[in-house]
């Protein structure tokens, strides 16, 4: 590399920074890049770190306190720091590991982030996603670019330090429109004591250090093992646990003991004795039937007044606002937790069908749509590998299901019974929502029964497919610019007016959804489709990309799919309107003597008169 490309200036400590430890040349030890502009002080860090186990809900709990804040009027950034070395989660198995989840700006990241989204009403961004891949990545493309002259390259404190410079960059611009975060609540994967997470714990405990006292409160998020046989609470796990970070150099602020009943008093005085943690801040984190009551009891406990203490917040609190974020956020549990008006099942079809986690978003989705229209629903996982167009009605039997949604998904597994499923909801009138390959298996199933395009397929199972009605397109990509990759992130969809579509986003004429495909429906289908009667009623603004279908009213209650994935953008107070359509349609297709008005008005479209039987003129047959 010529000498000329070498420069130190992008990590060059900052001497301002640096003089507090009584050095302000690059020689010290204290080697620290410090992003321009930042103050010390300026921002505070909360830290959750888990022990004893993972998957104990560090994300949950980490997104409840940022809720508990944000309400308090303080600008909160989240960010998820995972140990794996993979560059982003853009190829992990959801089987193994739980849904990819989308950002906005076309991120793939872990589910956890959507925790965050929903919990906080807040779009992220890849600034709140790091990985240990990406931290190598930048180290290693620094030190052949000559960044690190004069000096050998290690874990502490480059690696570390290079921890420490993202968080504070999120601090300065990872709030509300790119402006500063009072509190960043970053959260670890993994548990401490792990190898692979170690240089994040090292360097959240130097940034603790040099950012000084009240910067930052560290909780401890522990697991309190009851053992059937003894029938008591037992501390020991979790001593030991607590005790490994202590080992670390860093003394928990807080503990959040994580159990499936209500932590007892004598478990909570061992912890508070072995860990040097007051009682008062060693807080039972017991199951609850919704994440979504958790913050409020957090408050209760008093949670959220010992961090604002334990950073020295309290001036900074908006108690007005507080109030009113509180009971909007109550009226929806209260909702949550009240008795439901109705109670309909809906299918889903989805491979290795019991692993939730691969459909949390869905699951969420469901969740807000069906508080908010106040219906029980049952989940039936249904595996389409068995079904075929024969038996396909014992699979789905109309009156025990209400609705269907056929998700994304990848391969060809599947493929044909879901085709098949599809087919027998269009012709019996089944509510449904096809969400990306869900949209795709709905184009070609419509091609195959309804065009006579019997060898409709898509090129990601068969690329010689003699109709490839769902195909991938290489001008498209080009204009996307995306190159081989997948279409990722959001995009503008254009609504047609008075659809079914553009009935549900309340008469919007453009919105924005996530996407994350590589096929989509062949421009040169388009047309025979749409003499067909299939209704492309969401488009890409200036490209040929077909973002929405449906089927009319007059043929179909409630027959609707996206390329994108509506489930990624549904919020508690904003539930997703697809979704919220399909359970309407399900509790009218349950309770079909039940006034649309005891339903719901704003979510059930009166369909429009039939004139007779002349415009119905594609084949609404069914055909099996
Ligand atoms: N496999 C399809 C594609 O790549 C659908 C992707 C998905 O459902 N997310 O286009």
């Amino acid at each position: 590399m010529p000498p000329s490309n070498r420069s130190s200036s992008d990590v060059k400590a900052d001497p301002g920074f640096l003089a507090q430890f009584g050095r302000s040349d690059e020689t010290t030890e204290f080697y620290s890049p410090i992003p321009d502009g930042y103050q010390r002080g300026r921002h505070r860090y909360v830290v959750v770190v888990g022990t004893v186990m993972s998957g104990l809900g560090k994300g949950i709990f980490s997104s409840s306190v940022a809720k508990l804040l944000k309400d308090k009027g303080l600008s909160v950034a989240p960010i998820k720091m995972e140990g794996y070395l993979n560059i982003d989660s853009g190829t992990l198995n959801p089987y193994r590991h739980g849904e990819v989840f989308v950002l906005d700006d076309g991120t793939e990241c872990d589910m956890d982030l959507g925790t965050y989204e929903r919990m906080l009403d807040q779009n992220l961004s890849r600034a709140n996603f790091v990985t240990s891949g990406q931290i190598y990545t930048e180290i290693l493309e620094r030190e052949r670019r000559g960044g690190y002259l004069g000096r050998d390259v290690q874990m502490i404190p480059h690696v570390t330090g290079e921890v420490k410079r993202r968080i504070r960059k999120l601090a300065m611009t990872g709030g509300p429109d790119g402006g500063p975060a009072d509190v960043v609540f970053i959260e670890v994967g993994g548990t401490v004591g792990d190898h692979e997470n170690a240089f994040y714990i090292e360097a959240l405990r130097e940034l603790a250090f040099e950012d000084g006292p009240e910067s930052t409160c560290f909780v401890a998020l522990t697991y309190v093992l009851e053992p059937q046989i003894l029938g008591e609470q037992k501390s020991k796990a979790a001593q030991l646990g607590i005790k490994r970070v202590m080992e670390a150099g860093i003394q928990p602020d807080i503990l959040a003991c994580r159990a499936h009943n209500p932590v007892t008093e004598t478990v909570r005085q061992k912890l508070a004795m072995f860990s040097n943690v007051p009682m008062h801040r060693v807080f039972s984190m017991h199951d609850r039937e919704s994440i979504y009551t958790i913050p409020e009891a957090m408050r209760g406990e008093g949670l959220d007044r010992e961090i604002l203490s334990i950073l020295n917040l309290h001036s900074r609190v908006h108690p007005a606002a507080e109030d009113r974020a509180r009971r909007r956020w109550a009226e929806f549990t209260s909702r949550l937790t009240a008795p439901r008006a109705h109670t309909i099942t809906i299918g889903i079809t989805g491979k290795y069908a019991a692993l939730r986690d691969a459909y949390a978003s869905i699951d969420k989705a469901i969740e807000h749509a069906s508080t908010h229209l106040s219906a029980n629903v049952e989940i039936r996982w249904i595996d389409t590998s068995e079904i075929t167009a024969a038996n396909v009605a014992t699979h789905l039997p109309v009156d025990e299901i209400h609705g269907i949604i056929v998700p994304g998904g990848f391969g060809e597994r599947g493929i044909e019974g879901k085709i098949a499923c599809i087919q027998h909801v269009r012709n019996l009138g089944l509510p449904y929502l096809g969400l990306c390959l869900g949209f795709q298996m709905a184009v070609i199933e419509y091609a195959r029964h309804v065009l006579h395009l019997e060898r409709a397929n898509t090129t990601e199972v068969d690329p010689h497919a003699t109709n490839p009605v769902i195909s991938e397109l290489p001008e498209q990509k080009k204009i996307e610019g995306l190159g081989g990759t997948m279409r990722l992130g959001a995009q503008d969809v254009d609504l047609t007016t008075d659809s079914l579509a553009s009935f549900l986003y309340d008469g919007a004429s453009t919105v924005r959804e996530r996407f994350r495909h590589r096929y989509e429906v062949d421009p040169n289908y388009i047309d025979a489709l749409t003499e067909g009667g299939l209704v492309f009623s969401g488009r890409h603004p200036q490209h040929p990309i077909m973002q929405i279908l449906e089927l009319p009213q007059t043929v179909h209650p409630y027959f609707i799919a996206a390329q994108f994935h509506p489930e990624l953008t549904s919020r508690p107070l904003r539930p997703q309107p697809m979704f919220m359509g399909l359970i309407a349609s399900a509790i009218a297709h349950a309770s079909p003597d039940l006034p649309r008005s005891a339903i719901s008005e704003r979510w059930l479209r009166v369909p429009p008169k039939k004139n007779g039987a002349e415009e119905n003129h594609h084949s609404f047959v069914p055909s099996a």
